[in-house]
């Protein structure tokens, strides 16, 4: 299949009359699928009322058919069509948040979109980005779209076009390349079909930000440790790994220096995932590192792209710090867990 390629420039090519979005959102009409630039990671695109475009989505990444997809929506007023009532929690969530990092799981309209999309739930997660070249394209296809991240199912999440086209290029029908993404992980998805909001995956919109503006709001407990059953489909899959396992490890300098040393006295190459602060106080074959402790985004922002390098290198086992679980820490921890299948070591 050819892939198109459109390059946008944003703040600029951001109206839905722009050509490249016009051309791009022709193959959304269309039942194509196309992978797109938003705020949080790039995502991979179709008519979420269509199940031949929507199972497009699913061969493309390899994704298991029981993991709903996101619906990506540019203005509220389309939220009357696909869903049944909208909560007070929901409305202040939408006022303060919207667009921007929050899936929201709302009780869903009947018979509007694709089965496939909701994966047989009677909910559906909805989602406005904060990204002119996203809202452009939606409003050009006159659509709902759903969209999970443009990837192979199991790797990190794109954060630049070229992530998308060394996953998926011969997959899709096109990728309209607006530059890197700002937050660096995906949404948070929060369910507001219960009385008290539940937070099913952290992301870019913190828990104490929702807090602010609803009061108390409830973490999965599943999330915590990785075990039970998640009330997010998606949430139980391994994700977000790079080729080499991936151990986390919470601990001083000196401790994770000896069991770097420790490995390669094995013969074994050893990379290292940590942070500014420390990027000079290790010894390994590979050293990279996402962002800055003192500013969490930042961590945020590159842990994709940085996971994504070490299957650059020819490295065994790849160590990380650990970060703290609070403000945008909690998405980072939840995505490091994950990739690293929840193997994490303490210092004692
Ligand atoms: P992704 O598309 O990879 O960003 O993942 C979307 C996330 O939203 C996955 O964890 C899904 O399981 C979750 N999700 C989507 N729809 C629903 C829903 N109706 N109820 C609960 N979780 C959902
Ligand atoms: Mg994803």
């Amino acid at each position: 299949m050819k892939t198109n390629y459109w390059i946008v420039e944003n703040n600029v090519d951001s109206d839905k009359s722009c050509p490249q979005i016009v051309e791009a959102s022709q193959f959304l009409k269309d039942d194509e699928v196309i992978a797109f630039p938003t705020e949080t990671v790039y995502g991979l695109g179709a008519n979420a009322k269509s199940d031949a475009a929507v199972d497009k989505i699913f061969s493309a990444k390899g994704r298991p058919s029981d993991n709903p997809l996101i619906v990506h929506i540019s203005n509220k007023e389309q939220l009357a069509e696909l869903v049944e009532e909208i909560p007070p929690a929901a409305e202040t969530f939408m006022e303060k948040f919207w667009p921007g990092a929050l899936t929201i799981i709302f009780k869903k309209k009947e018979g509007v979109l694709s089965e496939r999309v909701t994966a047989g739930l009677d909910t559906v997660a909805i989602r406005m980005p904060d990204h002119q070249v996203a809202l452009a394209l939606i409003e050009a296809a006159d659509l709902p779209i759903a969209a999970p991240s443009a990837n192979v199912s199991g790797r990190p999440s794109p954060t630049t076009a070229q992530h998308v086209i060394k996953d998926l290029a011969g997959k899709i029908s096109g990728v309209i390349n607006g530059g890197e993404t700002g937050v660096g992980v995906e949404s948070t998805v929060v369910d507001c079909t219960s009385e008290v909001p539940v937070i099913l995956r952290p992301g870019g919109v913190t828990k104490e930000q929702l807090e602010e503006v609803s009061g108390p709001v409830q973490v999965d407990p599943s999330l915590k440790k990785g075990e039970g059953a998640p009330k997010s489909p998606g949430m139980k899959y391994t994700h977000y790994a790079p080729d080499a396992p991936l151990v986390l490890l919470d601990g001083s300098v000196d401790w994770i220096q000896s069991l770097i040393d420790e490995k390669r006295q094995e013969g074994l190459k050893v990379g290292m995932l940590t942070t500014e602060e420390n990027k000079d106080s290790f010894q390994a074959e590979h050293i990279l590192f996402c962002g800055s402790r003192s500013d969490l985004g930042t961590v945020a922002h590159s842990l994709y792209d940085v996971l994504r390098s070490f299957n650059e290198s020819d490295v065994d086992i790849i160590f990380s710090e650990t970060f703290p679980q609070e403000g945008v820490g909690m998405a980072i921890m939840n995505r490091l867990q994950k990739a690293a299948g929840y193997q994490l070591l303490k210092e004692k």
